[in-house]
């Protein structure tokens, strides 16, 4: 056995320090398990469990993440320490060697059976930009968006694990010039960078979490890609909102970062200028927004940066405002951020931004030129957090390949 011990060096984005979850098989094992990124390797970690004889074992040896998340924070900051324990103590090498799995002979699955989605709207250069393109002569922000976190039900069954390929859905479409509607693929096919936040455990139907409940509920974060018809977005969505043209498939990257991990990328939120209702109020609050950033690549070229920490409204804001009506969390909830764009050009996260709703071209290297997507194109959505000592934080990605409509 020559794996290097540890199986990853401090610099390594899946470091010790980050220690993500996620659902893998093998050729050699097909069934569904639970692997912790290190390094280069996934730790198949039900059976190190077994052989240590964790109490956590039961948590563990499951095809998903889902009884890991129900049993709350003091077991996750626990089975976390013992995890990192497995692979930093040299007493466990010999076990734990067996079951370091090479990352590139895996196949990554969803990780957690995902119970209900909400994509929130909360990036004020986004909503902004997107005012402007749709209601050029009124105010960017609608009256509400400073006052409450704007936020859509989305469309659960159809949220995939990266590398899924995405069908260019079908449906009406009109332009402005046009008489009537028309049916047939998507035109205008787009993208929005997003963080998403998985739910753990759940709350009572009539209960409210508060802003400092968070670490309470959310049991990690991963990366979403809202892929988004825009010519079906803009006939269907008045005055309900997004149906069709978002509920296609919406993508997450595969390893759900552990809150514990992020301890060193707690920032300030950017400036409000509303003061919010009491319930929203985090001003006297630790810091609450998160330092990612983001990286969106167009068929393997960079093509946008956008930074999290920019985010108008913050993940415990957005929980607060979700559960505020008593409305009931479950085990395996995903929230998303909202397409995350920053103030410049080249930090928009979406292509109706970066294209100015395709008024400018994108170039890439091949000497191709793009407004929207199109069939056989690929998106990745990277990001990095701070760690501890100059370490990042690595998410991995969220890979999409755009395939032909079925007409
Ligand atoms: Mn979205």
């Amino acid at each position: 056995m020559t794996s290097p011990w540890p199986p990853a060096s401090r610099e390594h984005p899946f470091g010790i320090h980050n220690l993500p979850y996620g659902v893998f098989t093998t050729t050699e094992d097909p069934s569904p398990r639970i692997g912790v990124a290190i390094g280069e390797h996934i730790l198949d970690v039900s059976p190190v469990a077994q052989a240590t004889d964790s109490d956590h074992t039961p948590l563990l040896d499951a095809p998903n993440l889902n009884p890991l998340m129900a049993a709350g924070r003091s077991v996750w900051t626990t089975v976390r320490a013992e995890i990192t324990a497995w692979l930093t103590d040299a007493d466990y090498r010999d076990i734990v060697t067996p079951h370091l799995i090479r990352s590139r002979n895996a196949v990554l699955r969803l990780p957690f059976e995902v119970a209900d989605y909400v994509d929130f709207y909360s990036s004020e250069h986004h909503a902004s930009n997107v005012g402007r393109i749709f209601r050029p002569d009124s105010r960017p922000l609608t009256p509400n968006w400073k006052h409450l976190p704007i936020a859509y039900h989305g469309r659960s069954g159809t949220v995939v694990v990266s590398g899924t390929d995405i069908v260019r859905p079908c449906g009406q479409r009109k332009a402005p010039a046009d008489e009537s509607p028309t049916y047939g693929p998507c035109l205008r096919l787009d993208i929005e960078a997003e963080v998403g936040f998985v739910v753990g455990t759940g709350t009572r139907l009539g209960d409210r979490v508060p802003l400092d409940g968070l670490r309470d509920h959310v049991f990690g974060m991963c990366l979403v890609n809202d892929w988004s018809a825009r010519d079906i977005q803009a006939w269907e969505s008045v005055p309900l909102g997004p149906f069709l043209g978002k509920s296609f498939a919406t993508s997450v990257s595969p390893w759900i970062v552990p809150l514990d991990a992020l301890a060193h990328a707690w920032v300030t939120p950017p400036a409000r200028d509303v003061e919010p209702l009491p319930y929203l109020d985090d001003r006297d609050s630790e810091p609450a927004a998160l330092d990612l950033d983001i990286e969106i690549r167009l068929n393997g070229h960079p093509i946008s940066r956008p930074p999290f920490r920019t985010m108008y409204w913050t993940a415990a804001q957005q929980l607060a405002h979700l559960t505020v009506n008593g409305a009931s969390l479950r085990t395996g909830d995903l929230y998303a951020s909202g397409t995350v764009s920053g103030p410049e050009p080249d930090q928009r996260g979406a292509l109706i931004e970066l294209t100015w709703n395709g008024r400018d071209e994108i170039k890439l290297p091949d000497g191709s030129r793009r407004f929207f997507l199109e069939d056989g194109d690929e998106v990745a959505i990277g990001a990095y957090a701070p760690g501890p000592d100059g370490t990042r934080v690595g998410f991995g990605e969220v890979v999409g390949r755009v395939v032909p409509a079925r007409v």
